[in-house]
């Protein structure tokens, strides 16, 4: 069903600002329990950041790439001309994005149909607080201009599910920086750029320049530092980086732009403080993320901020005002859309359901797993190495580690890296996993749950392999390799 175009009440038992993962968790769960809900979403399409420029039409990019690695090996593996191996067939990306497009419609679609589905009432507009438990609604109409007048709305709880977009660095600071793109301008791209140039060291730089990267753009990553993907335990960063720059990657270590010429869409020149200029088609930044807070009226109902302009809230997502809550990416921590949605359900748990196991259900932010779609997949759980070492001390932190070559590259001259390592605290409790490899996207989730359950070193190697896989690795790793 497609927005309504008037509310049926002027009061609900839960307003929700934003319609993305957070707000269907909350939204519908809540509804679930009989509740009268309404979601008001600015954009025009529900899903939000993930499904309609993120997660989703990232993945499919991802599958894309994935699809031309095979079509090289292909070859090797005795299809086709194993003599004179042909040249892949090129990608069309303008076919590809429209389907792609398609496809997200669809799910925009199913979004609006489970809402009506639950009882969920959909506003297609701007919300904004005014006052602890009013929102108004700005209307947007079939132009997409918000012309189509405002009305208030109250609410019992009132929660926050803005999300939030990414930066570019003004011109003032880097001049022509407008030039070029964000991670959502990625998915506007029509056609493939031969040449780019993606900016930041974060997962999203990350697999966006490995997509490019794969599909056979000249791809040149500038980070500040000398590693990409920091924050996680080297086995990830050193092993991913290495091997991308194998495959072609330039990674532009210890590089920042200085000034971009050009025009917007057209060839640019990028100028950086280490080395020659840079020719480009495409200049990507990727380089962070703003909360959503423009224009939301939280100062009238006197939310609280951090320095970040993140919504400051407590374990129960609950903000300094009583009955105004904040879930997903708004709030700052764990900014992924498995994160918000689960907030969102606990929290419709805790305020809604009558059974006692549900009274103080709230989201975990610890031991969360998460993967990066990149050449190969890698995905961590847990703390890394240096993170546990903080937390228990060296002497009481081992470390296990394999580093092999999968089964499938067997086949292949071109071999990519599988590189393994868990982290093991007190109690010979494993406290981290990070992996990188052929499948470590898939292979992740099942471990997960053992690390959050605090399972042992010996709980794993009890447990028999499966063979044969890359996995087996994870229950088979020499015992205690090192002491971190
Ligand atoms: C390129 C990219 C790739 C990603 N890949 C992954 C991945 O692989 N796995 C993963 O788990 N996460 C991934 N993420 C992160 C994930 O998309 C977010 O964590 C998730 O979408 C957060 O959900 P949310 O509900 O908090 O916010 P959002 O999904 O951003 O939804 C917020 C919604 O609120 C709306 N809104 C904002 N202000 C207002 C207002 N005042 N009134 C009405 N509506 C408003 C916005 O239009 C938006 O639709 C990726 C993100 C990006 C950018």
């Amino acid at each position: 069903m497609p927005p309504v175009a008037k509310p049926s009440s002027t009061h609900y038992d839960m307003v929700v600002i934003g319609g993305g993962s957070g707000a269907m968790g909350v939204s519908r769960r809540a509804a679930a329990y009989g509740k009268k809900v309404c979601v008001i979403e600015e954009d025009g399409r529900l899903g939000g950041t993930c499904v309609n420029v993120g997660c989703v039409p990232k993945k499919l990019m991802w599958h894309a790439a994935d699809m031309a690695e095979h079509l090289k090996e292909a070859p090797e593996y005795g299809f086709g001309d194993v003599v004179n191996k042909p040249k892949v067939p090129g990608f069309s990306w303008n076919y590809f994005a429209e389907k792609r497009d398609a496809y997200v419609r669809r799910l925009n679609g199913i979004y609006d149909k489970n809402l009506d589905k639950d009882g969920v009432e959909y506003f297609s507009g701007h919300g904004k607080l005014t006052g602890k438990n009013e929102v108004e609604v700005t209307m947007r109409g079939e132009d997409g201009s918000f012309n189509a007048g405002t009305y208030k709305v109250t609410g019992d709880r009132v929660v926050i599910a803005t999300g939030g977009r990414p930066i570019i660095p003004s011109d003032d600071k880097i001049p022509g920086a407008s030039l070029g793109i964000n991670s959502d301008g990625f998915f506007e791209l029509k056609e493939q750029p031969k040449r780019v140039v993606v900016v930041g060291a974060g997962y999203i730089a990350v697999e966006l320049a490995g997509v490019f990267n794969t599909l056979g753009s000249e791809t040149h990553l500038l980070i500040r530092h000398d590693t990409f993907l920091r924050p996680f335990d080297p086995i990830i960063s050193e092993t991913l980086q290495d091997y991308m720059s194998k495959t072609g990657l330039n990674v532009h270590k210890q590089t920042n732009i200085t000034k971009v010429e050009g025009t917007k869409g057209g060839p640019l020149t990028i100028h950086t403080d280490k080395g020659d200029p840079i020719e480009a088609d495409c200049l990507l930044w990727a380089i962070g993320r703003r909360p959503n807070t423009d224009n939301l009226g939280l100062e009238t109902a006197g939310v609280e901020l951090d320095k970040a302009g993140n919504i400051v809230v407590d374990k129960y997502q609950e903000t300094n005002v009583p009955n105004v809550f904040a879930i997903g990416d708004i709030q700052g921590k764990a900014l992924l859309t498995p994160v918000a949605i689960a907030a969102g359900r606990k929290l419709s748990n805790r305020l809604y359901s009558n059974h006692p196991s549900l009274k103080d259900d709230h989201m975990d932010y610890d031991n969360i797993p998460t993967v990066i779609f990149s050449h190969p997949t890698s995905g961590t759980v847990g703390l890394s190495e240096s993170e546990a070492v903080e937390k228990y001390g060296k002497d009481n932190v081992t470390t296990h580690t394999s580093k092999f070559t999968s089964m499938y590259y067997g086949m292949l001259e071109h071999k990519a890296p599988s590189a393994f390592k868990m982290v093991v605290g007190p109690e010979e409790r494993v406290v981290g996993l990070h992996i990188v490899g052929l499948g470590a996207d898939e292979m992740l989730q099942g471990f997960a749950v053992a690390v959050k359950m605090g399972a042992k070193v010996k709980d794993f190697q009890e447990t028999c392999a499966i063979h044969p896989t890359s996995s087996e690795e994870v229950v088979t790793m020499v015992p205690t390799t090192k002491k971190a």
